[in-house]
């Protein structure tokens, strides 16, 4: 039995030899597969090795992506894209439908100018200081430090981008990518990886066998690469199996919100436009506006697990951003033409788990290499599954096995020597002091900006689960115990979550929906996101332990489901899921007021991969 985390019983299943088995097609195993690609044929035409599992044939390389297509991921993108550009020295930007070159760059502090949000004395009095300076209450910073500056970069979305690197790596019939195709687990043998598990087909809601039942294939892989992103459920058993280096952790996060929205005629905007916000609608909430060609923007708000709330709802938050006169300016009279969420992992590279084992390599946000002093995760991922490629290519042509100690000596070696880093270690700490506040995050953000690391404030990262207070606490001075007791009687007969009963209580205005940008969570879902979810796989969401929920009063996996796939249960008790409205972004994994008994590093929820989500290939 090689499957440790297999919860079904013992099965014949089908078996599929490779060379390479890939999990994920994201930036990082764009890069991978690009610089593997680039270099699996001398130019002669003959390969550089044999493979070893048909012999006579070059390498086999096949890459699973869980999505029903390439691109259906979620990101910014404002990039450098130094690594993008040094695996593609001739990479026109015209052939990516939405790039383009970075043409000017603009922070602003945003004021709250409605007065709902939770700001602290401290605060206030700098809004007070800076008021006579702001226009439409925002005030610009008057130049971009440099750590944050991306010029010259290029903005694009990370769909596009994906589908059009998913082309560039298949055209000539070397690799193999599937899409539709989730990995349920890494196959463990003795500690070494021997490849992956495909997901059950023809399963009930529990993962039991039902009509059409089709058991997941074993994919037996020499190399399997794990670039599953920030919350892959690959890359998560590994560091259960193998445990985390020492004093490491992935305890930050943030879920990211976004809208595509086609602009008005009457916004002047350049393309290549990048707009950063901090401050408003509350001042844990960091915003993104990026400028496409043709009239296009991508434009959004993350909010992070030490934004210390119960209710960490992100949706109505995004409209209240996208509100803000300084924002509003810009989209007035345009329309929703996507929408979409997906978590970000932050601990950048406390996160970095071990990134090589017997038979294995992990590569992107998965693997610690998010760099969050410059807010950049794509150049990164694809730096990562680059210097893959080219170990990988190394080890091919010697002839030598992938082990432990040649992924070490080859891969890892190329990371620690590269810029990559070296940008990683100044950017440890320079988010420590946000566990401690918006302020104390700032001035420690930009101390280690500021000294290339040696200088950050200081804070004990708790885990996301210490980050949250009990809604009493929250909303202290604001709103009564009694009127929170209220509140939640009204919802809970409603099966509603209670952040917009609480938004609307504390003075945030109702959303004046118009159908065209300012729709409802739901229309988002339909119209912007286009969600799907095919018949006949196990609910990819469940909660470890039961009885915790039943007794939970903070329920913030509710208030914070993007997809509003997490629900009350009008019967008390555990919340429901929804599969059908799961957008995959992996928000109820940290964001859970309690931990689960058997790993307190982990909430109270399980995610698994899953087939579904997004259908927009523009976020
Ligand atoms: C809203 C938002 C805005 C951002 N803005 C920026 C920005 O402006 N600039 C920047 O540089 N970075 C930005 N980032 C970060 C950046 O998007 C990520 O760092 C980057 O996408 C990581 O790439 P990756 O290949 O490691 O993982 P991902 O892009 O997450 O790709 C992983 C892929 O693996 C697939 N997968 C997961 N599990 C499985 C499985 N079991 N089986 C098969 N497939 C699986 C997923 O579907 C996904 O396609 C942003 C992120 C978000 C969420
Ligand atoms: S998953 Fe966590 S937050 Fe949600 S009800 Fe259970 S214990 Fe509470
Ligand atoms: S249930 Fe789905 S949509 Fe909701 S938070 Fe979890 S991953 Fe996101």
């Amino acid at each position: 039995m090689i499957t440790p985390d297999s919860a079904m019983p013992e099965i014949e299943r089908q078996k599929m030899p490779v060379d390479i088995a890939c999990v994920g097609f994201g930036p990082a195993t764009g890069g991978f597969l690009h610089t593997l690609q680039q270099g699996l044929m001398y130019p002669d035409g003959t390969p550089v090795a044999e493979s070893k599992v048909m012999p006579g044939m070059p390498p086999q390389v096949i890459c699973y992506e869980r999505a029903d297509d390439l691109g259906f991921g979620v990101s910014g993108v404002v990039t450098e894209g130094r690594a993008i550009r040094e695996s593609i020295p001739d990479l026109d930007l015209a052939e990516i439908p939405l790039a383009a070159e970075v043409t000017s760059e603009k922070v602003a502090y945003l004021l709250d100018p409605i007065g709902a949000s939770r700001r602290s004395g401290l605060l206030k009095v700098a809004d007070t200081l800076i008021k006579p300076f702001t226009k439409k209450h925002a005030f610009t910073l008057p130049w971009i430090p440099p750590f944050l500056r991306k010029e010259p970069g290029m903005v694009f979305s990370i769909g596009q981008f994906c589908q059009w690197v998913g082309q560039r790596v298949t055209a000539d019939g070397t690799i193999q990518v599937w899409p539709g195709t989730p990995v349920r687990e890494a196959l463990i043998d003795d500690d070494q990886v021997k490849g992956v598990r495909l997901i059950d087909q023809g399963v009930d809601a529990k993962g039991q066998p039902a009509a059409g039942f089709m058991p997941g294939m074993d994919i037996e892989a020499a190399l399997t690469v794990v670039g599953d992103g920030p919350f892959g459920a690959v890359g998560r058993q590994l560091d259960e199996h193998f445990g985390m280096p020492e004093g490491h952790h992935s305890r930050d996060w943030a879920v990211g919100m976004k809208f595509v929205i086609d602009l008005p005629e009457s916004c002047e905007l350049e393309p290549g436009t990048v707009l950063h916000t901090m401050g408003y609608p509350e001042p844990e909430i960091f915003g993104f506006f990026y400028v496409f060609p043709d009239r296009v923007a991508s434009c959004g708000i993350f909010v992070p697990s030490w934004f210390e709330t119960p209710t960490r709802t992100a949706y109505r938050y995004l409209q209240h951003w996208l509100m803000h006169p300084w924002i509003w300016q810009h989209v007035e009279g345009g329309s929703l033409r996507s929408w979409g969420a997906k978590s970000i992992a932050e601990s950048g590279r406390k996160g970095e788990p071990h990134l090589v084992g017997d038979g294995y390599a992990r590569i992107g946000e998965g693997s610690g290499g998010t760099n969050v002093l410059r807010n950049s995760g794509v150049d990164e991922a694809w730096a990562t599954g680059s210097q893959l490629g080219e170990a990988v290519l190394e080890l091919l042509k010697a002839g030598k096995p992938f082990t432990r100690e040649n992924l070490d000596a080859t891969y890892v070696r190329r990371r620690r020597e590269s810029w990559l880093e070296q940008e990683s270690l100044k950017a440890e700490n320079a988010r420590n002091g946000f566990q401690k506040g918006f302020v104390r995050g700032i001035i420690g953000t930009a101390l280690a900006g500021m000294t290339g690391g040696r200088l950050h404030l200081g804070g004990e990262i708790k885990k996301p689960s210490e980050h949250v207070p009990t809604l009493e606490d929250y909303y202290r001075g604001r709103v009564s115990a009694e009127e929170i007791a209220e509140i939640r009687k009204a919802c809970e007969a409603k099966g509603a979550g209670l952040h917009d009963a609480l938004m609307d209580k504390v003075g945030w205005p109702e959303i004046p929906l118009d159908g065209k940008l300012l729709v409802s969570q739901q229309d988002a879902l339909l119209i912007g996101g286009k969600v799907q979810a095919p018949p006949g796989y196990a609910d990819h969401v469940t909660f470890h332990d039961t009885t915790i929920c039943e007794t939970c009063e903070e329920r913030i996996c509710i208030e914070a489901c993007s997809g509003q796939a997490i629900t009350m249960n009008p019967e008390g008790g555990t919340p429901l899921f929804e599969r059908e409205k799961c957008v995959h972004c992996g928000a109820c994994l940290w964001n859970c007021s309690h931990t689960d008994p058997a790993n307190p590093e982990r909430g109270n929820v399980n995610f698994q991969a899953s087939t579904g989500g997004f259908h927009s290939a523009e976020n």
